[in-house]
């Protein structure tokens, strides 16, 4: 009985088909009226008129109360998109492309069209989109082309709470653009917010409050601490299905992999509940799921049985699920964090803070009273959490930004106005690598090969790598290999009973040892040949997801090279230039085989392993230069190729010298070396 009215049919051709489309009348007009129902209705008009009022508002209010989703279409409806757009910035890619579909819905456009998003790699909006939806690391971007956002009337960064590089970053820009444009509003929104402290930060911006429905939530903690969350976990959720009133469940844990160790075992396990229980409908929802089973959450729960939403703290303030009554928080998130010492960044699973807790229980009390068990104790809680999570600028590599920053002609980086600043130590780590990498002079200003770099959405050890391919003709291969390294580590696909022939299949891309960068290269190659065949790849045990994504970014990373005016160079015989131009990027993750397969890091006193993904963990070269270093039960590279160290001191002989790239096996731990370079930050 959902069948969509003619007019929008024509138009899905060309747009990407989104799971939210298909609607009615009835269902807009139930739509229409559940906006009327959210809590930030009752503050319409006070909220526009302090719009209106005030320049930069700072606004509070409880997840799920409308922020995201309705003050953007409120201001459209008083009238601020005659004057240009309304940007809504998002931390998660996720959140943003999910938000823009609700809207979309809400006011029956089609979605691209006057509600639209844009996130890396994928832009979904036209030149009608007035409400644009976004990450924050996508309008960062936009300060390239447009400085001063003329094209947007109202800016509101939302989830300011969660204090994203990039929303940092934002802060210190759209702070400025509110002083010299008049015309122009800024929001800051969240559920949680300090809000004091943004408030002064933003020039003592008035605080708009509106009180969210909130029920009262009952927190249980555990007796004992758990060794095992995951197992504590599941046995909480299927315990709660079995004794606990109807009602659905959260369970937030940190990351795909436990959200489908998680949902494998609750399925498993509730086979053998008999057929007096209701059915338990598992939803995972983590940022790499396919967006349309994303759409599976939202989905009401069938009558008789429970939902259960395996998710990540995506669930804790960006995306609000209807109908929890049960939230089960282990007491975890993965965090990155970073050592300027040694330039590695790791994610790892590290205690959540009070503050999440505070919200991941909240998630339970939105339409009725809630329970929230805390699988840990609440000595716990009280002793070990922090109160609040580390603003992210603070333990992560700021290469990236900087990268930016310099290219809006911010030089004086020490005195940009952070509102947490970055360690020294950081800032110095990330200048000395744009300088290794050519992108920065001595005196910290852009070079060419830095304007560049900048153009492309990666990091600079990548597009370092994109624009030196042009020097070995081999641009159109390195593009290949980058957009492949940007997929993640979802190429491969290895169910478990076929895991010898997966792992067959994926050293046939190997042949000769030649390294997990062109065994990438030779799938993409491979399956452009068979036309990008489907067959092809569930024969050769690759996602086809994953290749179709690799070839969209591609495309991208081809139109970007035409802007930075590099030609479109192949050389696919030639190897050893495009190890070169590979090289030309990444020549600071290069590697030495040390004894027993434990590698050194050149320059580094550190040790590291192949990862056991790699083509090459069997062979063990002398000499390899990794993408990634990661952290698990021991440090491994992964995405590794074979190198020649005396290629290093024609590549980078500004950073190696003779004697570290000598074929010796010298034993003598490898000095630090010290540069004598002074950095204008
Ligand atoms: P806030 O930003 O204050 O946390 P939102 O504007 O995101 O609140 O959400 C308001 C309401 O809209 C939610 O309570 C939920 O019911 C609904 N909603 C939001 N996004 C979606 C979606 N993608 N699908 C279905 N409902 C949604
Ligand atoms: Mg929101």
């Amino acid at each position: 009985e959902t069948e969509s009215t003619d007019e929008f049919d024509d138009v899905r051709q060309v747009q990407p088909v989104h799971p939210f489309e298909s609607r009615t009348k009835s269902t807009l007009e139930k739509l229409q009226e559940e906006r009327k129902t959210l809590p930030v209705y009752s503050y319409r008009d006070e909220l526009l008129q302090a719009v209106e009022k005030h320049q930069v508002l700072v606004i509070v209010g409880e997840t799920g109360s409308g922020k995201t989703t309705q003050i953007p279409q409120y201001l459209h409806e008083a009238g601020y998109t005659k004057r240009g757009k309304i940007g809504c910035t998002q931390p998660r890619r996720v959140a943003a492309l999910s938000v823009a579909a609700r809207v979309s819905q809400e006011m029956c456009v089609k979605l691209g069209h006057e509600v639209g998003y844009s996130i890396r790699f994928e832009d979904c909006t036209s030149e009608k989109t007035v409400l644009k939806y976004m990450t924050d690391g996508m309008l960062l971007r936009e300060f390239l082309g447009e400085p001063d956002l003329a094209s947007y009337s109202v800016l509101m960064v939302d989830e300011a709470h969660e204090r994203t590089l990039s929303t940092d970053i934002l802060f210190g820009l759209v702070k400025d653009i509110a002083r010299f444009r008049s015309d122009f509003k800024l929001l800051i929104s969240s559920a949680t917010l300090d809000a004091k402290k943004f408030s002064e930060y933003f020039d003592f911006a008035p605080i708009f409050h509106f009180p969210g429905r909130r029920y009262p939530v009952d927190v249980v903690y555990t007796k004992e601490p758990q060794a095992d969350y995951l197992d504590a976990a599941i046995v909480t959720a299927l315990q709660i299905h079995v004794t606990e009133a109807p009602g659905d469940i959260l369970v937030f844990l940190t990351g795909q992999e436990e959200i489908e160790m998680a949902a494998e075992v609750l399925k498993h396990r509730t086979r053998g509940l008999g057929t007096k229980i209701g059915e338990l409908v598992i939803c995972p929802i983590y940022a790499n799921l396919p967006t349309e089973l994303q759409a599976k959450v939202f989905e009401p729960t069938p009558l008789g049985a429970r939902k259960v939403v395996l998710a990540t703290n995506i669930a804790e303030t960006s995306l609000t699920i209807d109908g929890i009554k049960y939230v089960i928080d282990p007491g975890f998130c993965k965090t990155k964090s970073y050592n300027p010492r040694t330039g590695m960044e790791s994610l790892q699973v590290t205690p959540i803070s009070k503050a999440s807790a505070r919200q991941r229980a909240g998630r339970s009390g939105r339409t009725g009273p809630g329970k929230c068990f805390r699988l840990y104790t609440a000595y716990n809680h009280q002793h070990d959490l922090d109160d609040n999570t580390i603003p992210e600028i603070q333990r992560t590599n700021l290469a990236n930004v900087i990268l930016m920053l310099k290219s809006l002609g911010i030089h004086d980086l020490l005195h940009f106005d952070f509102m947490d600043p970055p360690p020294t130590e950081a800032l110095i780590k990330a200048l000395e690598l744009l300088f290794a990498l050519a992108a920065l002079n001595k005196y910290g200003e852009l070079t060419k090969v830095g304007r560049r770099m900048a153009e492309f959405p990666l990091d600079p050890m990548l597009s370092k790598m994109i624009v030196a391919s042009d020097k070995y003709k081999c641009s159109d291969e390195v593009i290949s290999i980058a957009a492949m390294l940007s997929v993640g580590n979802s190429i491969f696909h290895r169910p478990k009973e076929k895991q010898v022939h997966a792992d067959n299949a994926q050293l046939n891309f190997q042949t000769g040892n030649v390294g997990d960068h062109i065994a990438l290269l030779n799938i993409y190659n491979t399956w452009k040949e068979v036309n990008y065949s489907t067959q092809w790849c569930y024969e050769n045990f690759v996602q086809v997801r994953s290749m179709k994504r690799a070839r969209d970014i591609r495309d991208q990373l081809e139109r970007l090279l035409e802007r930075v005016e590099i030609e479109i160079t192949s050389n696919p015989a030639d190897l050893v230039s495009i190890k070169k131009a590979i090289a030309s990027g990444f020549f600071p993750h290069v590697a030495r085989l040390l004894k027993n397969a434990c590698y050194r890091r050149i320059k580094h006193p550190q040790t590291a392993y192949l990862h056991p993904s790699s083509g090459l963990a069997q062979v063990s070269p002398k000499c390899v230069l990794y993408h990634e270093m990661v952290l698990t039960t021991k440090e491994y590279m992964r995405n590794v190729t074979e190198i020649e160290p005396k290629w290093l001191a024609e590549i980078a002989p500004h950073y190696y010298q003779l004697k570290d790239v000598k074929d010796s096996g010298s034993k003598k731990m490898p000095r630090c070396q010290t540069t004598s370079t002074e950095y204008c930050i």
